[in-house]
């Protein structure tokens, strides 16, 4: 068995989920079960339907709600067979029939409550999952379709529960692996329920989560997060097109690039694929035939210092200063006491004997901290920041690699560095112009040279 994770891009429309069913059936002696997320902007949508039943007027909302119908109809009339309009018809009232319902009870309560977000959230998944699995079944695939609400128990947290392993992988454990012998399963990702039945959810982006959990409560042979790149890359495609693929990275390195906005995959959403050493694999689902990039549990040995390159944009640089710092204690505990009072998260932070600098991302209440910190310390901000982190194993035990990195970074004016507790990483902070050119400098210092078994070129632009 291998679990195949679509997501809303890959479903967004007739087209795109006939490039799907393609995929899947290209795979299907290997027993995939299949999880997808919403269509498109789906969920987006359903939360707005939230907020505007709330709000009012009524003619709005039920707008909203009659649109996304349409667009489901339109979508799925292609991929479903004349026979079964009729189901499909059925199904589309009925479950547009109960959101409209709920949206009327939100807008006379006039209060969205998570455990409502949820009731309306999950109806993305619970729509796409029907639609893909009449649309498989449509391209000759014997398909079956499981709602994970029956599977996947969470505790309450609603719009971000917990999944209770026990229970969620006996379930799993007990109840596909006899039925994926003989079909293709499809099922919602990011829904699930508490164990008293109500429907939750996992988080936004959560099928990832979804795909991963099924897989190690089934002993998948794999897990495949199938999206719209071709999998990692040595830099990031929005700055500087042309990267090379990873062809294997270790979960560790994969972690960190999440973190620092490699937005292909959040790290927590393969954890429990890890922990039973599932290989869980980016592909592109519009070229299915590049490879992709494996993430493994394990360490990968390579030949280059550096795996890949990471920003993450749009930071403010905070920096504090005081002489009363010097030789006093309590000083940081102070500063982020005024951080934590704003929940204001600090990313990374540089000291000296009578500074501090250090970045957040969510300037949100940047007045107020900066108000605070001014009873005791002289403070001020840099907006339109970039963090750079390179990543990879190697760089603990390769001596030099700050040399290389701060040569290769000749002239342009680095604010801040640090090397990460986890030496997999140094990072640092640019100015939001400079970051081209940082990033261009860096990547021919470090990928010029390709370790072949770990790399694969892409002869299009570094030929
Ligand atoms: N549909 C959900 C979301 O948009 C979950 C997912 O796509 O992974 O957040
Ligand atoms: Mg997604």
């Amino acid at each position: 068995m291998i679990v195949m994770k679509f997501g809303g891009t890959s479903v967004e429309s007739a087209a795109a989920i006939a490039r799907v069913a393609a995929i899947v059936k290209a795979r299907e002696d290997r027993h995939p079960v299949v999880v997808v997320s919403a269509m498109g902007k789906t969920t987006n949508k359903l939360l707005a339907i939230a907020a505007a039943a709330i709000k009012g007027p009524r003619e709005e909302y039920l707008r909203q709600i009659h649109d996304l119908r349409d667009f489901h109809s339109r979508e799925a009339r292609q991929v479903v067979p004349l026979e079964d309009r009729a189901a499909l018809d059925r199904f589309l009232d009925e479950h547009f029939q109960e959101l409209t319902e709920l949206a009327k009870g939100l807008a006379v309560l006039g209060e969205l409550t998570p455990r409502s977000i949820d009731a309306i959230s999950s109806y993305g998944e619970r729509l796409s999952s029907f639609i893909v699995t009449q649309a498989f079944r449509h391209s000759g695939m014997e398909t079956r379709h499981l709602d994970s609400r029956d599977l996947i128990v969470t505790d309450k947290r609603h719009t971000q529960a917990a999944p209770l392993f026990p229970q969620t992988y006996a379930r799993l454990a007990a109840t596909i692996p006899p039925l994926a012998a003989k079909s293709v399963i499809v099922m919602g990702g990011f829904i699930a329920a508490s164990e008293d039945g109500v429907t939750t959810t996992l988080g936004r982006g959560g099928s990832d989560f979804t795909a991963s959990i099924v897989g190690a409560g089934i002993g998948a042979e794999e897990i495949q997060i199938w999206t719209d790149v071709d999998g990692m890359l040595t830099a990031d495609p929005t700055i500087l097109p042309g990267g090379h693929r990873v062809k294997t990275i270790s979960f560790a390195e994969a972690a960190e690039l999440a973190y620092f906005g490699a937005k292909v995959l959040h790290p927590a959403t393969v954890l429990p694929a890890i922990e039973k050493s599932i290989p869980v694999l980016i592909l592109n689902s519009r070229r299915p035939d590049v490879p992709g990039t494996r993430i493994v549990a394990e360490r990968v040995h390579c030949e280059n210092a550096v795996k890949s390159i990471a920003c993450k944009r749009k930071i403010t640089v905070v920096n504090i200063h005081s002489t009363r710092m010097l030789m006093a204690h309590g000083f940081l505990r102070r500063i982020f006491e005024v951080f934590d009072r704003f929940e204001t998260p600090v990313d990374m932070v540089a000291t000296s004997e009578v500074s501090v600098s250090l970045t957040i991302d969510n300037p949100a209440r940047i007045e107020e901290v900066l108000a605070e910190l001014r009873q005791f310390a002289e403070a001020e901000t840099e907006r339109d920041q970039v963090i750079v982190c390179l990543v990879g194993e190697n760089i603990r035990y390769t001596p030099g690699v700050a040399r290389r990195v701060f040569n290769a970074l000749e002239g342009i004016n680095v604010r801040m560095i640090s090397q990460g507790g986890s030496l997999l990483n140094i990072s640092f902070v640019v100015a939001e112009k400079d970051l081209r050119a940082a990033i261009e400098a860096l990547h021919a210092e470090f990928f010029s040279e390709l370790d072949p078994a770990v790399f694969e070129r892409n002869e299009a632009v570094h030929a």
